[in-house]
């Protein structure tokens, strides 16, 4: 007997055409996520299988993070056999407590005489005979055997862990996400990630007015978000030039609209060079000034590519609750400046007019600072080995 575990797939079952180039990107996710660990993995339609003689609680935990995986089991590997089943189920059951029990077989291999209800009832009765003051209740057992019984082995388990759903990372394509030190932003990237979008993150720092620690708590996120996609580009821009231009030559009421025009515009550059098919950030409607839909309006103006806002429609608490579960609200909560706080009007605009941001950016050329912004732009690769980010 040999303890596995394995992996039964996500959504991506129901998308038959993709099935492979699905299963093969969820395999590479699996092995970056597990680097650290000696496993053998092996795969087929249905299902992959995870060898190890390494520790298997750390392993699940790492599991449960990684999208496209509906559930994952540990169960035990017997040759197909009956009296080796029949030992390894009572080990199993000799182990628990419980007054009723089910079992469940499922017989993939056809050649394998006994079909399907009867070994139900053969291991029923064995463990009858065998275990006392239990019985058989089908419809809500204190205990469900699985057994599966395929070609090469037989598969016997009784608990089934929920994966975390979506579709692997990186089966939809390339995303570009703002990312700031906030609470929103990494929710969003977790949510993107969720539907198999290959997140790359834009940061825009304005030294000094900002600091480093607040870089690297941007590094420290980017870093907690590597548990569901095992390595992640982060570009940092540096935006003081055009921060300090809009300070000088732009009404003061209408800095934030303006200062978003900009970094739509970088963030739109940025995807052309990185081959980045949609943009994605952490607004959520009528949040602040700047998220009204009068304000996304004229700041979705500068761009023509699709921008995703996964958090647009959820409440500030809701978007709480995310980020306390994937971790990332701890460090979203340190008190660093983000660019977008510093120089704050007083009276910033809520609903902006389209043709006055325009008139108001011409005063300055910000064609050339946007140029030189993304020549200058810094790209680091975080990914999931031990490292840390001191802040
Ligand atoms: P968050 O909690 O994610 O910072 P927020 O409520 O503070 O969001 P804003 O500061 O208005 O909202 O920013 C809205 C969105 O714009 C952010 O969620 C993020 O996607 C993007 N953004 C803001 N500041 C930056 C920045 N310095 N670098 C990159 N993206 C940014
Ligand atoms: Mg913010």
């Amino acid at each position: 007997m040999k303890q596995i575990i394995f992996i039964k797939y996500g959504e991506l079952t129901t998308k038959k055409a993709n099935r492979n180039l699905f299963i093969n990107i969820l395999y590479q996710n699996i092995k970056d996520s597990l680097k650290n660990y000696q496993v053998k993995i092996t795969k087929n339609r249905v299902r992959m299988y995870i060898e190890t003689d390494d520790n298997t609680d750390e392993i699940i935990d790492i599991l449960k993070n990684i999208f496209g995986i509906h559930s994952i089991v540990v169960a035990n590997r017997v040759n197909t056999n009956i009296e080796e089943i029949k030992k390894n189920v009572l080990e199993i059951a000799s182990s628990l407590s419980f007054k009723t029990f089910k079992v469940e077989t499922k017989r993939s291999d056809k050649n394998f005489a006994i079909k399907s209800p009867e070994f139900n009832e053969l291991i029923g009765s064995f463990l009858l005979k065998n275990i006392k003051d239990i019985k058989v209740d089908v419809h809500n057992p204190d205990f469900l055997l699985k057994i599966e019984i395929r070609e090469d082995y037989t598969y016997i388990y009784n608990k089934e862990i929920k994966g975390s759903g979506g579709y692997p990372v990186k089966v939809a394509g390339r995303g570009l996400l703002m990312l700031s030190g906030g609470i929103d932003s990494p929710v969003a990237t977790y949510l993107a990630m969720k539907r198999g979008v290959e997140v790359e993150c834009i940061y825009f720092e304005s030294p000094p007015h900002t600091s480093m620690q607040a870089k690297n708590k941007v590094k420290k996120l980017v870093k907690i978000l590597t548990k569901y996609q095992p390595k992640i580009t982060l570009h940092i821009i540096n935006f003081t030039d055009i921060q300090e231009q809009i300070y000088m030559k732009c009404n003061p009421n209408y800095m934030i609209t303006i200062m978003r025009r900009m970094m739509y515009r970088i963030s739109q550059k940025v995807m052309e060079k990185r081959g980045a098919l949609v943009l994605i950030n952490g607004e959520s409607i009528s949040q602040v000034a700047s998220q009204t839909l009068t304000s996304m309006y004229v700041i979705n103006n500068v761009i023509n590519c699709p921008v995703i806002r996964p958090v647009a429609c959820l409440d500030k608490l809701e978007i709480i609750e995310i980020a306390k579960k994937i971790g990332t609200y701890e460090t979203s909560i340190l008190p660093y400046e983000d660019c977008c706080t510093i120089f704050l009007p007083k009276h910033p605009v809520i609903n902006p007019n389209l043709e006055t941001a325009i008139a108001m950016e011409n005063n300055f050329d910000y064609e050339k600072l946007i140029e030189e912004a993304v020549n200058n732009m810094e790209t680091i690769k975080i990914d999931n080995s031990e490292d840390e980010f001191i802040i």
